[in-house]
């Protein structure tokens, strides 16, 4: 359990996380709105050398995809928060994902279909007002 106390605690704290993933990790993320999830993915891109800015809220798309550097990782972040109905979620081709060379990461994913891009990590955050934020990385 970690209690971070601003934004580059969080981004320091995934970027530890997201330095030790392999080709084929899962890393799901469960909080409330605003609980700082797509700012944990932020520091997973940082910790695989992503450019983090890159990394923001796919408020229409559900699937972003960042390509890693060179010989490195890419990082492809789902965000479940507007899907609707199932066939929506079908069309999205999750079974195939992340991909070869590649880790997952997924926001809501309490919104997954059963055995699709199972965890390997399971992350949650809580809001603890202010900016704290306790944190919980979960090896599965
Ligand atoms: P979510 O994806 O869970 O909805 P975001 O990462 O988009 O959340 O937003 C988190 C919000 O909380 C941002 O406005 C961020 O600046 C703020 N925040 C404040 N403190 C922290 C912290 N310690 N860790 C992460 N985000 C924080
Ligand atoms: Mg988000």
């Amino acid at each position: 359990m970690h209690e971070t106390r601003s934004v580059e605690e969080t981004l320091a704290l995934a970027g530890g996380l997201g330095a030790t993933l392999l080709a084929g990790d899962v890393v799901w993320l469960h909080g409330d709105l605003g609980a700082g999830k797509t700012h944990f993915v932020k520091g997973l891109a940082r910790g695989l050398g992503i450019e983090e800015d890159a990394v923001r809220s796919p408020t229409f798309t559900f699937v972003d995809l960042h390509r890693g550097r060179a010989g490195g990782l890419a990082l492809t972040h789902v965000d479940l928060y507007r899907i609707g109905a199932a066939s929506e979620l079908r069309e999205l081709g999750l079974q195939d994902l992340p991909g070869p060379q590649a880790v997952a990461a997924v926001e809501w994913a309490e919104r997954l279909p059963p055995g699709v891009l199972e965890a390997t990590h399971v992350v949650r955050i809580e809001d603890l007002g202010g900016d704290g934020r306790r944190i919980s990385v979960e090896r599965r």
